[in-house]
């Protein structure tokens, strides 16, 4: 059985002081999540800050993004290693503003995922299509398109490690999400892939997230669906109580059996 996972990306939001009062809002709030693994994502400037006051906790560290090489001559970028010693266990990869807004290729981010890999980050890959390609009936293309080149070279043991996200882009940010059925048939066809890529065992152990204009309002319905198996969030995940509520209700057994 696949453990549910949420996941607060707080994206470019907050100086380090504001960092460290969500993380212990957070914590406090969540001092024994059960049925549900929960990761928070800060901007790179308060990881230390936010890891330190995590740790030895139950909630885990994430990265926005990460640079591919372990050092080198690469000004402003952050290496998998530099993470991992702030206590980082996760990384987000590909999503859908970093493709837009740097540039990242299909490419660059599968060599984003296996760097992620090799120093022992788990990588969340987001994929998703954009509105125009819902519209010409290619969203299974797209996110075929962007999983196949994401998870390339990849063994199955490795493909097992990572995490997958479906964040439709039309979603992200927007305040309309993605209806469960609509996620769910997505999710089940992702599901399908990693059957055909890696095996049917792996893609049955392999989760993945829903992500998309995701709040306490809309978060049971979405993960009621058994394709799904948590959340990515971003706006809701930066007020504490809400972020609270969306991980009880997304775990196991929803919020009845959380404290
Ligand atoms: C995201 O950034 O991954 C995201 C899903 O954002 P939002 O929840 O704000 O739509």
């Amino acid at each position: 059985m696949r453990t549910p996972l949420v996941i607060g990306n707080w994206k470019m939001h907050g100086t380090v002081a504001e960092a460290k009062v969500l993380a212990g809002a957070i914590r406090e709030g969540l001092r024994r999540p059960r049925g549900v693994q929960v990761v928070v994502c800060p901007p790179f400037t308060a990881l230390a800050a936010v890891g330190e006051l995590l740790a030895g906790g139950p909630i885990l560290l994430g990265a926005q993004t990460c640079h591919h090489e372990a050092a080198g001559p690469h000004t402003g970028e952050i290496a998998p290693p530099m993470l991992v010693e702030l206590g980082c266990r996760y990384v987000l990869l590909g999503h859908s503003e970093r493709r837009k807004e740097i540039g990242e290729s299909d490419e660059l981010i599968n060599r984003k995922v296996r760097a992620a890999l090799a120093h022992g980050l788990t990588p969340v890959l987001c994929v998703g299509e954009t509105a125009d390609e819902r519209r010409q009936g290619l969203t299974f293309t797209t996110v075929e398109g962007q999983l196949r080149a994401g998870l390339a070279g990849l063994t199955p043991d490795q493909t097992v490690k990572a995490v997958l996200a479906y964040e439709p882009v039309w979603a992200i940010g927007t305040g309309v999400n993605a209806t469960s059925g609509q996620a769910a048939e997505v999710h089940g066809y992702l599901r399908g892939l990693v059957a055909e890529l890696a095996s049917k065992d792996i893609a049955q152990a392999v989760r993945i997230l829903y992500g998309g204009s995701v709040k306490a309002e809309n978060v049971e319905g979405l993960v009621a669906e058994a394709e799904i198996d948590g959340a990515l969030v971003g706006g809701a995940s930066l007020n504490a109580p809400g972020f609270i509520t969306i991980v009880k209700k997304a775990a196991r057994g929803g919020a009845a059996s959380k404290e």
